[in-house]
């Protein structure tokens, strides 16, 4: 198949609105692969390198595209053709391999089509990278192969690829999707909450007979998976940070089961037992030397709130009260304290209390539920004080003053899953500490992609912050209308990815439900991480 086939059908799926439309030309193009291609297409239609990282950094893509001319054989170029380049460029090494990398590079953008040149040089710096279109290509798969798309989900929450699951559908069937198991050492996609606006608006979404709650704990996502003297913890994003929670490993190694995965939340405790701020469990845990003398100082506690596997038994289709019952006998100390309510109170009580207690809240669970790995659905939700989001950053200003040096004023937007990109709300700088500043100026440093006037520094969508803000007003500076006002850094959360950020959706549900209204005078056409060119000044440094 010809690369520009690839090229045009994400330029299609990019495009907004239309979902029905983008799964059948994703279907279609499955269908039309040959079986060897579709894993290395899946993959870069998700803004993956196949084989990974080719040594390429948004330089040397900028090198090729300005020293590359048409070849007056646009549109030749076959996905094999591609991923055979991309494996030369992989060999390149010793003197002058940095320009014959170029080279090799410039000769493909030379015979690309306008979609092609511009898919490619987004998959190599890396900006194409989210997981918005996971959802439209579980449906495609499964239109592709004829199956369920319940089935397909499953197995790429299970597994967390979609490459290889696209290509067992297409292969094999149902049968091919079955041998997805919740296996020890393949971490699945956490199970995600949405929010509730108020503690008694979940009973809106959760009957009162089937209603848990726990306290919400502001620690880090762990799952940490053993099998006999062997532990592993990954991250949210399904690192493996094993070395980061000593303590956490030696207890996992107590339990009298040999063999399981358990979801939690760790976190830095004082010398009293009280939790720490997420900032300072990160100092702890985000951190991989020092570890056994930080160790004394910040020590890590954990509780756990779930149970995927115990001995050779799959848990996640079982419904949550189970899997609370079986957890309860690995783990009778570390679980998050829960509640059945009205026994012990009423909903709004129990939040109170938790809040009182540094707490950032509460999660209100589903009995029935089963475990939807990687899904924001309503079984699980999450009350906790409403007026912070969590956004990412699309751009970093070069401070000046007393922060000059550093990148500070932070562009941040809101994720839209119709379109994968991110719609810009404000910016601030506000809340930065000395440490804070010093942190992202190394890591915005390292995700940029180019600088505009010499001073505002565009970076890859990758880093979420959490943002505290006083309300939401209307702006017809701002793509959606909609701007933050008093604007301030709460957390930088390296441990989230963007495409679990705010959605643009929720923030416009909040502009509403504050306003009574939708924002007026959208300006709808403006690219959605297109800057507003002025600001309202209020956060300008
Ligand atoms: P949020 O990060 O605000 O979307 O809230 C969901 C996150 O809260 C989860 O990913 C967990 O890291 C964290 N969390 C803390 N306590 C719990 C709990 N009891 N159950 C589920 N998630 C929890």
């Amino acid at each position: 198949m010809k690369f520009s086939r690839l090229a045009s059908c994400a330029e299609r799926v990019a495009r907004r609105g239309g979902r029905l439309a983008k799964i059948e030309a994703l279907a279609e193009l499955l269908a039309e692969l040959d079986p060897d291609l579709v894993g290395p297409s899946v993959q870069m239609l998700a803004g993956e390198l196949p084989g990974g990282k080719i040594g390429v950094g948004f330089a040397t893509v900028r090198a090729a595209r300005k020293e590359a001319h048409p070849s007056g054989e646009t549109g030749t170029i076959s996905i094999r053709e591609l991923l055979e380049t991309f494996e030369a460029i992989r060999g390149e090494s010793g003197a002058g391999s940095k320009q014959r990398r170029v080279d090799r590079l410039s000769a493909l953008f030379g015979r690309g089509t306008e979609a092609e040149r511009d898919f490619l040089g987004r998959l190599l710096v890396g900006e194409l990278r989210q997981g918005a279109l996971t959802g439209l290509m579980i449906e495609a798969i499964a239109r592709a192969a004829e199956v369920d798309p319940a089935g397909v989900r499953r197995a790429v929450m299970i597994s967390g690829r979609l490459d290889e699951v696209a290509v067992a559908a297409l292969q094999d069937g149902g049968a091919g999707l079955d041998r997805f198991r919740v296996e020890v050492f393949r971490p699945l996609q956490p199970m995600l909450a949405s929010p509730a606006e108020t503690p008694d608006a979940v009973f809106e979404r959760i009957a009162e007979e089937r209603l848990a709650l726990e306290v919400k704990i502001d620690g880090a996502r762990v799952q940490v998976h053993r099998h006999e003297d062997q532990v592993r913890i990954y991250s949210r994003q399904l690192h493996d940070v094993t070395h980061a929670a000593p303590e956490l490993f030696e207890l996992a190694l107590r339990t009298a089961a040999t063999r399981w995965i358990a979801d939690g939340e760790t976190f830095a405790v004082r010398a009293d037992g009280s939790v720490h701020p997420f900032q300072t469990t990160m100092r702890r845990f985000g951190r991989s030397r020092d570890v056994d003398r930080l160790r004394g100082r910040l020590p890590l506690e954990t509780r756990f709130f779930d149970l995927l596997l115990l001995g050779d038994e799959e848990l996640i289709d079982e419904p949550l009260e189970a899997r609370w019952n079986r957890l309860e006998e690995l783990f009778p100390d570390h679980q998050a304290p829960r509640w059945r309510p009205p026994d012990s109170g009423s909903v709004q009580e129990l939040y109170d209390e938790a809040l009182e207690r540094g707490h950032e809240g509460l999660m209100a669970k589903d009995l029935d539920s089963t475990y939807a790995a990687g899904s924001r659905g309503f079984q699980w939700l999450k009350i906790k004080p409403a007026h912070t989001l969590d956004l990412v950053v699309l751009a970093v200003e070069k401070g000046s003053g007393r922060r000059s040096g550093w990148l500070s004023n932070l562009h941040l937007g809101a994720f839209d899953p119709d379109t994968g990109g991110f719609v810009m709300l404000g910016k601030t700088f506000k809340g930065l500490t000395d440490d804070m500043l010093r942190w992202q100026t190394e890591h915005l440093g390292a995700l940029e992609t180019q600088v505009e006037n010499g001073f505002i520094h565009h970076v890859r969508p990758e880093l979420v912050v959490e943002i505290a803000y006083s309300n939401l007003q209307e702006s017809p500076q701002y793509p959606a209308g909609i701007a933050l006002r008093f604007a301030r850094v709460k957390a930088h959360r390296p441990d989230r990815d963007a495409a679990s950020a705010t959605t643009i959706a929720e923030v416009r549900e909040r502009f509403a439900s504050e306003h009574g209204r939708e924002p007026g005078n959208v300006p709808g056409t403006r690219s959605a991480t297109d800057p507003a060119s002025t600001d309202d000044g209020e956060h300008a440094e």
